[in-house]
């Protein structure tokens, strides 16, 4: 089977425990302005098949030390739900980790599958979220209630001005990850402008315009998240 990467490599991460080897799958079914990987949005990359991967992951086993493994990225991996479960389940012996925006109808099957699994909880607020990334939130919300019944998640907030470090987007926040089971944690991950140079590299206009977030905010989202005891974590 086909697997479609713009991007791999070793690295000592935060996605995902130990040394891991990272995969960066192209496409992505969202559209952020902030992105740091645009160049992995549209459906290019290199091809491969999923035998050639299979075949790399078990070459470098002696390099997953510390508790390391295969890391799943994008773009949005679980576009390639398929490839990526072929690869799992051929190996079973292997640490896998998925980062994802749960925004897709496959998110749950490759997830169940992972050790370790990531989400990118953007904002909120249905008409924001869809208009300024194209997510859809009924699906994101309802992936991550359903996984979060069974296995610990890590959910991650690219916390960004002008699009959700405002009071409401916090109340509705914790509105939502206070009726889950408690079965994750949350890492706030202030704007950066990481992604900019490559945006312009690939000649496409980038639209944030004052995207920085106040350290005040980043500690009035931290203070009210422990104060509803939202377990708010640093990688
Ligand atoms: S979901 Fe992630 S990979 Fe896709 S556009 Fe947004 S930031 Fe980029």
């Amino acid at each position: 089977m086909k697997i479609y990467i713009f991007e791999k490599g070793f690295n000592y991460s935060q996605d995902g425990p130990g040394n891991r080897l990272i995969y960066h799958l192209s496409g992505c079914n969202m559209f952020c302005p902030w992105c740091s990987n645009p160049e992995g949005m549209t459906k290019s990359g290199i091809e491969y098949e999923t035998d050639e991967i299979i075949r790399e992951i078990r070459s470098s086993v002696p390099m997953f030390f510390d508790g390391g493994g295969v890391t799943f990225t994008g773009g949005e991996c679980t576009l390639q739900s398929k490839a990526i479960c072929e690869i799992i389940d051929a190996l079973p012996e292997i640490d896998f980790c998925i980062e994802s925006n749960a925004d897709t109808f496959d998110f749950l099957s490759v997830a169940q599958k992972c050790n370790t699994v990531i989400v990118d909880f953007k904002s909120p607020d249905m008409d924001k979220l869809l208009s300024v990334t194209g997510g859809n939130i009924i699906t994101i919300e309802n992936n991550i209630r359903q996984i979060e019944k069974s296995k610990y998640i890590h959910i991650r907030i690219p916390l960004i001005h002008n699009f959700n470090d405002d009071e409401l987007s916090l109340d509705r926040f914790i509105d939502f990850f206070t009726s889950l089971n408690g079965n994750f944690d949350v890492e706030l991950l202030p704007y950066h402008e990481y992604g900019k140079e490559k945006w312009l590299n690939l000649v496409k206009e980038y639209t944030v315009k004052d995207g920085f977030v106040k350290k005040e905010t980043i500690k009035k989202f931290v203070n009210k998240f422990n104060e509803n005891s939202i377990k708010v974590i640093k990688t």
